[in-house]
């Protein structure tokens, strides 16, 4: 229906209307009620009036369908453009600090009206809302960063009352989803983790914008809100990454996350050695596969160069960011960027802390690692 009103609209003519199916009938059009003018001596049909009597209904309701599409069509399109932009900004954002997720920028009353409130027929540029984006941003960050950095401290106080903002940060601050799988999320990982990232959109105009953001809903990534609802802090996981500190010589009170990325140690799991094949693994790996098991750090003695031989290097191509242009790059592939930007490193592998300050962690990499889990067996 709102196809045939939008060909009658952009063909209009008068016999577009006077042979519309709803109009030339066999019936006679004054059967319909129409006016029937005198002018002079003659009796003319008022033809207008005719035809508009006969499609009056269908006509209006065919153009409310036409432009509740095309309204529709007009938003859908502003959203997916402020969507292509905001995700090409975050890409360039500095990971270790939390951006929220589209829902909470998207529906800011300041987008919202830039969405709705444009005249539908009016066409917004990339660089128009990309400036209003930049723009609008900053408070949108300032205000609801720290509401979030809140809510996940509050969880890590339900295991240690007396944390505060910087314990986010350590090592030991282990936290796991009651939605999925997943046992081990750091700070600021579980703002990039996907069951924290909602579907659906609040805002105060939420009966129009649910109906314009469904499209958007089956997308890889969900758009919506991000929420802490599903984080709980994993005790467990915390004492499985206190006794890998402990065997790296360094303190549980102070080790951060980048100190133990530092320290890379390699771990074997004790209770998962079956008939002589043993399960090695980097300590990213220890709480979300082998929780609870018992293990043993960097302890290999004589078969270490054996063992290290049979360890697979992560092809992640996002596992680490420059700490100066925050573009992600594999290990491999940093040592070719760190040449560009004159950084001097021979084998970043073996030279991490050297260079330290020129790089950092992905938070938003699934597991950020130098190397994936490996079985070793005794030649
Ligand atoms: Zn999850
Ligand atoms: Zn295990
Ligand atoms: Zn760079």
């Amino acid at each position: 229906m709102a196809a045939e009103a939008e060909t009658m609209i952009r063909d209009y003519s008068w016999d577009t209307f006077t042979n519309h199916e709803l109009v030339s009938q066999p019936r006679n059009l004054t059967d319909y009620g129409a006016n029937t003018p005198v002018i002079g001596d003659d009796v003319y049909p008022d033809s207008m009036t005719l035809a508009w009597n006969c499609m009056e209904n269908k006509l209006v309701q065919m153009l409310s369908e036409y432009l509740v599409r095309k309204r529709n069509e007009a938003l859908q399109s502003r959203y997916h453009l402020l969507l292509r932009l905001l995700f090409q900004i975050e890409s360039e954002t500095d990971s270790r600090d939390p951006f929220p997720a589209p829902g909470d920028i998207l529906t800011d009353p300041r987008i919202e009206a830039l969405i709705w409130d444009t005249p539908y027929d009016k066409r917004l540029g990339d660089s128009l809302c990309k400036s209003k984006l930049l723009e609008y941003l900053p408070s949108i960050i300032d205000e609801w960063r720290p509401a979030k950095i809140q809510e996940v401290l509050e969880i890590l106080r339900t295991g240690r009352p007396s944390a505060t903002v910087s314990d986010l940060h350590l090592a030991t601050s282990v936290f796991a989803c009651s939605s999925c799988t997943v046992k081990a999320l750091h700070y600021p990982q579980m703002f990039y983790h996907r069951c924290c990232h909602q579907r659906s959109l609040t805002s105060s105009r939420s009966d129009h914008c649910l109906d314009v953001y469904v499209p958007f809903w089956f997308t890889k990534r969900p758009l919506g809100h991000w929420m802490s609802s599903t984080l709980v802090y994993n005790d467990s996981g915390s004492q499985d990454i206190k006794k890998v500190i402990e065997a790296c010589n360094l303190d549980p009170e102070t080790t951060t996350v980048d100190d133990l990325h530092l320290a890379n140690p390699l771990i074997e799991c004790l209770s998962c050695k079956t008939h002589g094949r043993r399960h090695f693994m980097r300590w990213p790996y220890l709480p979300i596969q082998h929780m609870g098991h018992s293990f043993q750090v960097n302890s290999f003695d004589t078969e270490m160069t054996q063992i290290l031989a049979r360890e697979i290097p992560s092809h992640d191509r996002k596992a680490i960011c420059c700490a100066h242009c925050h573009e992600t790059f594999g290990l491999k592939t940093f040592e070719l960027h760190a040449g560009v930007l004159g950084i001097d490193c021979d084998t970043l592998t073996t030279d991490l802390l050297h260079i330290r300050k020129h790089l950092y962690w992905n938070s938003r990499a699934i597991v950020p690692g130098s190397s994936r889990p490996f079985v070793y067996v005794k030649a």
